[in-house]
């Protein structure tokens, strides 16, 4: 028999079957809300201008491509913890943040997983909420972590699971590892508000917990990258010492060049260098080095003081432009004469809105409207635009009254 006559068939990967049945759906007015990134008002993919010229000014320069150090090109990791931490970062003027270049935001995880599993000297367990975005559990099971969920989202208010989360970490084996998305959960849109997660912080603190943030969307959120950094950096202000995954892909729209950056925040600097090294020796026999363009690209952005300022621009106007078409939703919705509540759409914050819509729904949402996203009755806001916003609506509307 061949050698690999025993591999099973493996499932598809969900979010792929949706663009699959999108693309051969014939309908010229199909919609697509099924993907995670980010359209402009047309439908089409959004290069940011800033990101052009910074990729310009990095080409003319004619650099060499050389490799970069294993934890990557260091005035773009020096500008990424900033952007997290903030320019008053205490652990940051301490020289206690050990951090490196990772292949994006999996890629961040996935050390962090690594390093959790050879060095946390608690149970080697992960909390995750439930809800959470569908690779967390994968990217930390195959670093060799057990995964657990926390409650997160409650059906009926389809918010915050305010008090389940509290009393959840509070259940917790004392020590436990908790992720927690710092900003724009994914799936639900749903964030706790600022007084929450000094409430959440407080919690984890007492139970001894070990909190790892996932900021895929810093800026996305809000708009102001201060502002969905809070929760990070309150953490750290009530002294707990996290670690941080970091993605480019959304707030730069940098999807397919791979720029993200993994961070641990210590208690000294002796202690930070001790740790640089052993991420160095987790990451050698992964894949040596990261990628050198799109941390180019990213770093002339930070740290170019115009492109900079043009960035955050571009950024507060992507997260402006999702938040109008929540609220075109909710009217559109409300004008039709939905006898439901939509709060909700408004209420939620990033590129995802959870609508409540139930896996029946979804499926007949495709099959009568050709309006395709997930079965869990998420949708992306990224997708909707001025021009089809109306025929979402009505979609909606003829399937949940
Ligand atoms: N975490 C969350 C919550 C995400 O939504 C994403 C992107 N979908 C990521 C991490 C990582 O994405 P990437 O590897 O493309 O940066």
């Amino acid at each position: 028999a061949s050698t690999w006559a025993n591999v099973p068939q493996g499932p598809p990967d969900a979010i792929l079957g949706i663009t699959e049945a999108f693309k051969a759906d014939p309908n010229s007015e199909k919609i697509n809300l099924g993907v995670g990134a980010y359209r402009d008002d047309k439908g089409k993919p959004y290069v940011l201008p800033s990101v052009l010229s910074a990729e310009k000014k990095i080409i003319e320069a004619k650099l060499n491509k050389e490799y970069a150090g294993i934890t990557g090109v260091p005035e773009f990791t020096k500008a990424a913890a900033l952007l997290a931490y903030g320019p008053n970062s205490a652990a940051i003027k301490e020289d206690r943040v050990a951090i490196t270049q990772s292949i994006s935001g999996t890629g961040a995880l996935r050390i962090g997983g690594a390093f959790l599993e050879r060095f946390y000297p608690g149970a080697k367990t992960i909390y995750i909420p439930n809800p959470s975005w569908a690779n967390h559990s994968a990217v930390f099971k195959d670093s060799g972590l057990k995964v657990e969920q926390y409650s997160y989202y409650d059906e009926d208010t389809i918010g915050l699971d305010f008090d389940g989360m509290i009393s959840d970490i509070k259940g917790m084996p004392e020590g436990s590892i908790i992720l927690l998305h710092a900003c724009a959960h994914n799936p639900t849109g749903v964030d706790p508000t600022q007084d929450q997660w000094r409430a959440i912080s407080k919690a984890v603190k007492e139970g001894g917990h070990y909190p790892f943030f996932d900021m895929a969307y810093q800026g996305f959120a809000s708009g102001d990258t201060d502002r969905d950094a809070f929760a990070l950096r309150h953490f750290i202000e009530e002294g707990h010492t996290p670690c941080l995954a970091q993605s480019f892909a959304k707030n730069m729209g940098l999807y397919g060049e791979r720029v993200g950056a993994f961070s641990l925040v210590t208690s000294t600097p002796e202690e930070k260098k001790k740790v640089d090294s052993q991420i160095k020796i987790i990451v050698r026999p992964l894949y040596s080095n990261p990628p050198i363009h799109g941390a180019r690209i990213a770093s002339e952005v930070l740290n170019n003081p115009a492109l900079n300022k043009q960035w955050l621009g571009e950024v507060k106007g992507m997260a402006d432009r999702i938040i109008e078409m929540r609220a075109l939703l909710k009217k559109n919705l409300e004008d039709l004469g939905s006898k439901k509540q939509w709060n909700h759409i408004t209420d939620q914050i990033g590129m995802f809105a959870y609508t409540g819509l139930t896996a029946e729904q979804m499926e007949k949402l495709a099959k009568d409207t050709s309006v395709y996203a997930t079965k869990d009755g998420r949708i992306s806001v990224a997708g909707i635009t001025s021009g089809n916003v109306k025929r979402l609506a009505e979609s909606i509307y003829k399937i949940t009254g």
